[in-house]
């Protein structure tokens, strides 16, 4: 009789525990509003490092603090913080329902701030992680906006001497009274100085026409061409207004004035309406500010629809599927232009900047500079000189939060407003 007397080896873990010291000890959800609302994730180890994500979702915040608070939190604390895939995938596919934006923005942040520690072990900024340097600054640009052609003027030439080399142009039209995009408005007060959504109960209503705007944005851009000459880069936002057939005409119609780009010119979330406005011009498209996944922009990417990538990290499920996207983008020469308004936090910004550095098909970053309030809450170590942004070389991303700061200023409701066309139609705006 033959045979051993040992018991059978224990069964290999399917996962190997985390190194000692390395597993998530606490996962925070920080709501505040300084200067505007904002969402925070922070995440610390055991040994104590610290990773920060942004959450933020403009006129939405709350829902995004509680997926994260009452379903993901619970799920991150003992998580080894170095499983960055695994804990993507992870929430991406355990969750069952996929997609959208309170989902995505709530796997960016924790995608982010895993980034951030990952690279803080390290003891190297982010974009070393993620490839290294590929250029040596980020081309970034600015919102100037006027209600008159002097008002205009003024705002690109207070942009220049700060230091922007490309330019967004946005404009009042005769006939509309309040204009996405346009700081100085006689009904909004100045509200668009950093901030579109209103801190109020209830969202604002703007009006909108169509043809008027059609009408009055190509002698717009003659004349800042006729200002300011050939070489300035100048961008437009159409903000999802337009039809296809509108926008092919507008694209057309702004042609002579060589824009960089025409943003959001139709509802973006039609992929095949830009196959018409393609058909019909050579202005460059950028789209995807609302996206969340790769698959919004599959039919663009496939058949080279558009030509930039606008998603934000903070949107679109973090730097782990925004990498993937701008890879996929980059085989059909499709560039990037990570959205970067002020509803982007200082943490949202630099995981962008650090992307940004690293892919080989970085196009331009829209950058706003923050507020003093916001800048206060969130350290950062950006730069931005002559046109340039950097991400510095702090080790991970680069932002410390200072919760002192932030107990200041708590959370307050806002909105986002919307448009009403003069029949009382409910347009996009
Ligand atoms: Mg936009």
């Amino acid at each position: 009789m033959t045979g051993t007397t040992d018991a059978a080896p224990a069964p290999e873990p399917a996962v190997a525990p985390p190194a000692p010291g390395t597993a998530i000890r606490s996962a925070e959800v920080l709501v505040h509003s300084p200067g505007r609302n904002f969402v925070t994730l922070r995440l610390t180890t055991e040994d104590g490092v610290v990773g920060l994500g942004d959450a933020t979702l403009n006129g939405r915040e709350l829902a995004v603090a509680s997926y994260l608070a009452d379903h993901v939190v619970p799920l991150l604390v003992g998580r080894d913080a170095h499983r960055i895939e695994d804990t993507w995938q992870f929430l991406y596919r355990s969750a069952y329902w996929r997609r959208g934006p309170v989902t995505m923005a709530a796997i960016a942040a924790v995608d982010v701030a895993l980034w951030d520690i990952k690279a803080r072990l390290a003891g190297m900024p982010l974009y070393q992680l993620l490839g290294g340097a590929s250029r040596t600054g980020l081309m970034a640009y600015g919102h100037a906006s006027g209600r008159d052609l002097p008002e205009l003027f003024d705002s690109i030439r207070q942009h220049l001497d700060e230091g922007f080399r490309s330019i967004r142009v946005q404009t009042s039209v005769p006939g509309i009274d309040a204009v996405y995009g346009v700081a100085a408005q006689p009904s909004t007060s100045g509200r668009y100085d950093y901030e579109p959504a209103q801190r109020a109960p209830l969202p604002a209503e703007e009006d909108w026409d169509t043809r008027a705007y059609l009408r009055h944005l190509p002698g717009v851009f003659e004349a800042v061409r006729n200002e300011f000459g050939p070489e300035l880069p100048l961008l437009h936002d159409g903000h999802h207004r337009m039809t296809p057939i509108q926008a092919a005409r507008l694209g057309k119609d702004l042609e002579p004035y060589d824009l960089f780009w025409l943003e959001d010119c139709t509802p973006a979330e039609n992929q095949d309406a830009l196959r018409l406005v393609r058909q019909h011009t050579v202005t460059p498209l950028a789209i995807g500010e609302v996206f969340n996944t790769v698959w919004d922009y599959q039919t663009l990417i496939r058949e080279q629809l558009i030509d930039y990538v606008r998603s934000a990290v903070t949107h679109t499920g973090g730097i782990t599927a925004l990498r993937r996207i701008l890879d996929h983008a980059a085989q059909h020469q499709i560039k990037s232009g990570i959205h970067g308004p002020t509803d982007i936090s200082p943490v949202g910004m630099a995981a962008a900047l650090h992307l940004d550095l690293a892919i080989h098909n970085f196009g331009i970053q829209e950058y706003m500079p923050h507020s003093a309030a916001t800048l206060e809450v969130f350290r950062t170590s950006f730069t931005f000189a002559d046109g340039y942004l950097h991400p510095g070389e702090q080790p991970g991303l680069g932002v410390e939060y200072d919760d002192d700061v932030a107990a200041h200023f708590p959370y307050q409701a806002a909105y986002l407003p919307f448009n009403r066309l003069k029949d009382g139609t409910v347009h996009d705006w």
